[in-house]
């Protein structure tokens, strides 16, 4: 049987694309069970913007993802530099594989700048998070793409066995 494709943040699988240079990966046990059941296509939308491994800790200031696509908010690094046109065409590219691969689900990375689906941090470097979604999050919510995070496996596991 053909297994349902979903998208799935490099860096839960042990890639280490993170800021850092790390990975965070989930317990082979939970990543075991989602190959099981899908066929996973590991994305890292940050290094598909061109952004460097490791490179400075970026978060999203005067709004959420929805509102850097549409030029309202921008990604900054703690030095203020902007580099919200890199998460721009990270998302993008986030997209065009979702959609190449026929994707209509995705579990990445909770609180990210561009994965976060529920949570972001706020700005300011403070280690506080608030409602929003990172720019790719909202870029493949918008397109029907639906977004959990890796606390939220096992309810994805569950949607794909009802479908
Ligand atoms: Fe992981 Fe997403 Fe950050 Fe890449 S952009 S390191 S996949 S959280």
């Amino acid at each position: 049987m053909k297994q349902t494709k979903l998208l799935i943040s490099a860096c839960l699988l042990g890639q280490p694309v993170r800021y850092d240079g790390q990975s965070k990966p989930m317990p082979e046990t939970k990543w075991a069970a989602l190959q099981q059941a899908f066929e996973l296509i590991p994305v890292c939308p940050e290094c598909l913007g061109g952004l460097p491994t490791p490179r400075p800790p970026a978060e999203i200031s005067g709004g959420s993802g929805c509102q850097v696509l549409k030029r309202q908010a921008r990604v900054k690094t703690a030095a203020g530099e902007d580099i919200s046109l890199a998460f721009i065409s990270g998302a993008e590219q986030t997209l065009a594989i979702a959609q190449q691969h026929g994707c209509h689900a995705a579990l990445l990375k909770a609180n990210s700048p561009s994965c976060g689906n529920r949570q972001i941090y706020n700005g300011n470097f403070e280690k506080t998070l608030r409602s929003g979604q990172g720019v790719t999050a909202a870029l493949l919510e918008e397109n029907g793409v639906r977004v959990w995070n890796e606390e939220e496996w096992q309810e994805l596991l569950a949607q794909n066995v009802r479908n």
